[in-house]
């Protein structure tokens, strides 16, 4: 058991390694002999008191799990501390208690519906004022900024694929202002927002972090320029609103950032494929993809056409959430509360790592299928 921070830093002491080398290396225990090489599950309400070692002492402020899984993703997203949360809206829910209650936060018109809706509460409960911008035009989100608390960015956003420039964005923002950057689409193997001037990077660690859709966990990582204070209110937050990780979950998660490398190549390869496939379709309206990652979308002509095709699927499972080793994709506007400028047509697609052949065939029969010729095995 510990949480002692001169231990267990073995890997963050290598920050020159490769993020593909730190998410194998990086939270593990100290190398002594007979020592695990995974940091065990510490399931503990409470601690023994009186020692002066660092431990936390209560389980809603601290657990060697959470510990360890904080480092590793820290070291991965090239940041000095992370804060681990019970879900991605945890996480976001701790951001918007540590900055002014009757503040301003700007907000894509397009982002994790969640994240849409908390702030709406905000404002509606505590007078938080929100500004909604287009990220894809940078000098929009530098007007809106003007006199903001925070800069809110969600690049490749959920579910239209929209990319921000974070490099203009952090250039131009007023000093002061605040750049969260939630990077869960591209992960830190492909985007890493601390070294582009973000202040906060969020995980929805439920999706490619973690890897396998059986774990809700979210995660805030805070670089060496960002403010002390803040990061201690956000983990203030953490323990009054008791939003804190499970241990299963936190050791899910890290045992999901082990493979994260060697999955996404895999889903990213054939991503580009499947995109190149499906923008030679003429039933598939439009391809977003943004060019790199997992993730991408495709809109057919309307809410039917979208239903027929995903009713024939055989191996891309009809679910929300993503990042999972099995693909999966959704028409977003099956959920009444999704935006409608979000088409109606839009299928927002994750990419697992099956064989690509078979992803691709099932996605041909389907289209084939909503036209009329079906081409499936046996019928
Ligand atoms: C899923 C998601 C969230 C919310 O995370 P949960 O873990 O579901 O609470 C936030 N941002 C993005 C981009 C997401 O995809």
């Amino acid at each position: 058991m510990q949480s002692d921070p001169s231990h267990q830093h073995a890997a963050s002491e290598h920050q020159e390694w490769k993020p593909e080398t730190l998410a194998v290396a990086a939270g593990r225990p100290d190398r002594v002999p007979d020592a695990p090489l995974n940091q065990p599950i510490v399931p503990a309400s409470t601690y023994v008191g009186g020692s002066d070692s660092g431990l936390v002492g209560y389980g809603r402020y601290g657990n060697p799990g959470w510990t360890a899984l904080e480092e590793a993703v820290a070291a991965l997203e090239g940041g000095t501390r992370a804060l681990s949360f019970a879900s991605g809206m945890a996480a976001a829910a701790g951001v918007l208690a540590a900055i002014p209650a009757d503040g301003t936060v700007v907000l894509p018109e397009h982002c994790y519906l969640g994240v849409a809706g908390l702030a709406d509460e905000y404002g509606q409960r505590h007078g938080l004022s929100v500004r909604t911008v287009d990220i894809t035009d940078s000098a929009a989100v530098l007007r809106a900024a003007d006199g903001a608390d925070l800069v809110w960015i969600e690049t490749p956003a959920n579910p239209t694929m929209d990319v921000a420039d974070l490099d203009a964005i952090s250039a131009g923002l007023p000093q002061g202002c605040l750049l969260l950057v939630d990077n869960t689409f591209a992960t830190p193997l492909l985007q890493r927002p601390l070294s582009q001037g973000a202040d906060i990077v969020l995980h929805s660690a439920t999706k490619f972090l973690s890897g396998h859709s059986d774990a809700l966990c979210g995660i805030l990582v805070f670089g060496a320029a960002t403010d002390a204070d803040l990061v201690s209110r956000i983990e203030a937050a953490r323990k009054l609103h008791g939003a804190t990780p499970g241990v299963l979950e936190a050791f899910l998660v890290l045992r999901g950032i082990r493979t994260l490398a060697v999955r996404l190549r895999q889903a990213e390869a054939s991503a580009k494929v499947l995109a190149g496939l499906l923008s030679g379709d003429p039933l598939v309206e439009r391809v977003r993809y943004p060019g790199f990652g997992s993730m991408l979308a495709i809109e057919l002509a309307d809410g039917p056409t979208a239903d027929a095709f995903i009713d024939n699927l055989q191996l891309w499972v009809h679910a929300t959430s993503l990042g999972g080793v099995e693909s999966t994709l959704e028409r977003r506007r099956r959920w009444p509360s999704e935006l409608t400028s979000v088409p109606e047509g839009l299928i927002r697609m994750s990419v697992g790592v099956e064989h690509v052949d078979d992803l691709a065939a099932d996605l041909a029969q389907a289209l084939d299928a909503v036209r009329g010729l079906d081409r499936r095995p046996g019928q």
